[in-house]
């Protein structure tokens, strides 16, 4: 058998076994396939009139299996690209998806603009925010946070792993964090209880945790932006990703906390996608 066989038997497989979420059952196939052969996607191409070593073979066929079952294909390979790195993932993590690049790039040009030093990650998870933005802007002083243990691990790993400086706090949402920052920027559950009911009950193996906003998906970020008012400085920024139809309610909770220059950024798919705001005024200062 060749590789190309190998991998276009594969794609028949997932694309016959209606596995939600596997929408792009011919680039899964050749991901894993690559991953099981030790060779990038470019080197597959040229290896596909070969024939593929049985032990290579055998790989493939135990990582397919784990696709087959709905595992994504990111935590098959513990690896997923965000903002042009590699980050480790597994279940302890949500998978970073390309529209929270959108935070990061927002994040990155309000702080090119406001001189900002200090920035919070709120829910960071695999730390995918955190680590990019430390990256970027190595100037920024930054401190990421999580309720989950298992994600502050995995997200501690990724600092890591990019030699990127970044202060981990484990907390529930703003508990344990003290002092004010400059920005704030947040990827937290948003997915309504019953959206969430629905993609886990198809096996998908995210966190629950890293999903579940609540009735309307918005029980932590409405917490979020009323407390941020504790944590923000003068004229600090907060930056919230949440689902399209969120945007605007969550531009009329800033807006009725104080906010000031709110606007809504949309992603790739021109969706809504990210809603900041500025606090603005002597709110330093009031009680
Ligand atoms: N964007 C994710 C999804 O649609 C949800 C992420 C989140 O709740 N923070 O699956």
């Amino acid at each position: 058998m060749t590789y190309r066989q190998a991998m276009t038997e594969a794609a028949d497989r997932l694309r016959s076994a209606e596995i939600r979420f596997c929408e792009t059952p011919l680039l899964d196939a050749s991901v894993l396939l690559a991953f099981a052969a030790g060779k990038t996607r470019e080197n597959l191409f040229a290896s596909y009139p070969d024939e593929i070593p049985a032990e290579i073979l055998k790989q493939f066929n135990s990582l397919l299996a784990k696709r087959l079952e709905g595992m994504p294909v990111s935590y098959i390979r513990n690896i997923k690209e965000f903002f042009g790195r590699d980050f480790y993932v597994d279940e302890s993590v949500l998978v970073p998806r390309p529209d929270t690049e959108i935070l990061v790039e927002k994040a990155i040009e309000l702080i090119d603009a406001n001189n900002t030093e200090k920035v919070l990650d709120l829910c960071t998870g695999s730390g995918c925010i955190a680590v990019s933005l430390k990256l970027e802007r190595s100037i920024i002083d930054i401190t990421a946070s999580d309720i989950s243990a298992e994600a502050l691990k995995t997200a501690k790993l990724n600092a890591e792993n990019h030699g990127a400086d970044v202060e981990f706090t484990q907390s529930d949402l703003f508990e344990k964090i003290n002092g004010r920052f400059d920005m704030i920027v947040t990827n937290p559950p948003y997915l309504t209880s019953a959206d969430t009911a629905e993609m886990l009950g198809t096996g998908w193996p995210e966190p629950a945790i890293a999903l579940n906003g609540g009735d309307d998906g918005l029980d932590f970020i409405r917490i979020i932006i009323n407390s941020s008012l504790d944590y923000l400085k003068n004229n600090g920024y907060l930056l919230i990703e949440a689902g399209p139809n969120q945007a605007v309610p969550i531009s009329k909770l800033l807006d009725s906390e104080g906010f000031v220059d709110i606007g809504i950024t949309k992603d790739l798919a021109g969706r809504n996608r990210v809603t900041s705001g500025r606090i603005s005024g002597t709110y330093d200062y009031e009680i």
